[in-house]
């Protein structure tokens, strides 16, 4: 295999900009197979062409493509003339490689060079598999399936058995810039990973009380951004100190109260960092009822503290389904370690389940949440991750 096609799906259509995110597709998957031994990636009428070399890693370029958002899938192909005996040759070839038998030919066509259609080409071909190797044809269920894709002069050759599925969505970079809120759980690198495909630029930002949580808490979240870091190339993570911020709260504010103010105060500290980046909206892996803080009234009571878009993509998803997405993304593992998140710090027996905004307001007056907020911002760490 010399070659791989990218296809890309919903880029096709965004008419008006679709050569933009053609553009940043192409850009990304430079970026992404940066370290690889490859000759060139290129647009080629609606696709995107990976050229390969004797010395191409196809393993580890399939495991970076993979990861890039925007790509539907991709094959590894052959690259050949538009003739065709060539697709003859060519795909006796392949179907000798292999042990199955009952097939289907599926020859599409871009531009308007090479003189026989699809159909035509799907008949030739198919027929002269079964006169020269005694194979059978099946449209609705094939054992396999060989594709001849013909762009005017060129053609690429391959089977449905190497197709490799991407993560879909759109190409990083063209949906603007979020701020996740990453805390070390299940949940919230899953977020993450949704916004990402759809586009986004995700900058994480986490809380971190090193009086209770050990350096390995932060070393796990840390491990959370270098994995999801693939699916978007590069990151920024910040680390807000918390303890004073909590010390303060347990100080002054009666147990069932202080999760609602924790969560508000990440808020009031992850809007400010979103105003300074540059970022449209947070994101949070919260999601309904599944513990006392992810009330509608909590949730209700914690997103007033901010006119800010929050983005909670697993509202309404079920555990299980977003364990399969961690396990599938590879946040699962690390997400399972066993330490503890600083919101575990103090919480009541019973929280409130109905906090309303006029009595978390009264408890609020007891501090001075300005200067609380400016405090952690100034001491807030950043660090940036590359694939
Ligand atoms: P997760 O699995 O993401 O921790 P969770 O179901 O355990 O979520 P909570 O612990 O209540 O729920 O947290 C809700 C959301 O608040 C998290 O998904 C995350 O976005 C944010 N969050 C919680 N703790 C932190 C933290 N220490 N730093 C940054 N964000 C946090
Ligand atoms: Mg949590």
């Amino acid at each position: 295999m010399d070659s791989i096609l990218v296809h890309y799906g919903e880029i096709a259509l965004k008419k008006g900009k679709r050569s933009f995110f053609e553009n940043l597709l192409v850009g990304n998957i430079k970026q992404a197979l940066q370290q690889e031994k490859i000759q060139g990636v290129r647009k080629i009428f609606g696709r995107i062409l990976i050229t390969l070399n004797a010395a191409s890693d196809q393993e580890s370029i399939t495991k970076k493509l993979r990861c890039v958002p925007g790509i539907i899938s991709f094959a590894f192909c052959q690259k050949v003339p538009s003739d065709i005996a060539v697709f003859r040759k060519t795909i006796e070839g392949l179907a000798r490689q292999q042990d199955k038998t009952i097939f289907m030919i599926r020859a599409k066509k871009a531009g308007k060079e090479f003189p026989l259609g699809s159909m035509e080409v799907n008949k030739q071909v198919g027929a002269h598999l079964v006169g020269a190797l005694g194979y059978t044809v099946d449209l609705e269920h094939p054992e396999i399936a060989f594709y001849i894709e013909i762009v005017n002069q060129l053609a690429f050759v391959y089977t449905d058995k190497d197709v490799v599925q991407g993560v879909g969505g759109l190409p990083t970079g063209s949906s603007g810039k979020v701020i996740c809120l990453l805390s070390g759980g299940i949940d919230s690198p899953v977020a993450a990973y949704y916004l990402m495909r759809r586009g986004c630029s995700v900058t994480f930002v986490h809380f971190y009380n090193a009086s209770i949580t050990s350096e390995a808490a932060l070393e796990k979240v840390k491990d959370l951004v270098r994995v999801l870091t693939p699916y978007q190339l590069r990151s920024t993570l910040q680390v807000v100190p918390f303890t004073a911020l909590q010390n303060v709260i347990i100080e002054k504010i009666p147990a069932d109260y202080r999760m609602i103010l924790y969560r508000r105060f990440m808020l009031r500290i992850a809007e400010a960092l979103a105003c300074k980046e540059g970022a449209g909206a947070l994101l949070t892996g919260e999601n309904l009822a599944q513990v006392a803080s992810q009330t509608l009234e909590n949730l209700n009571t914690i997103s007033a503290v901010t006119p800010m878009q929050i983005f909670r993509p697993l509202i309404g998803f079920d555990k299980d389904d977003i364990i399969k997405i961690a396990r599938k993304i590879g946040t699962y593992e690390i997400s399972i370690q066993p330490y503890g998140d600083c919101c575990s710090y103090m919480i009541a027996e019973h929280p409130q389940t109905k906090a309303k905004l006029p009595a978390v307001e009264q408890h609020e007056k007891k501090l001075d949440v300005q200067k609380l907020v400016s405090a952690a911002l100034k001491a807030t760490k950043k660090e940036e991750f590359k694939i």
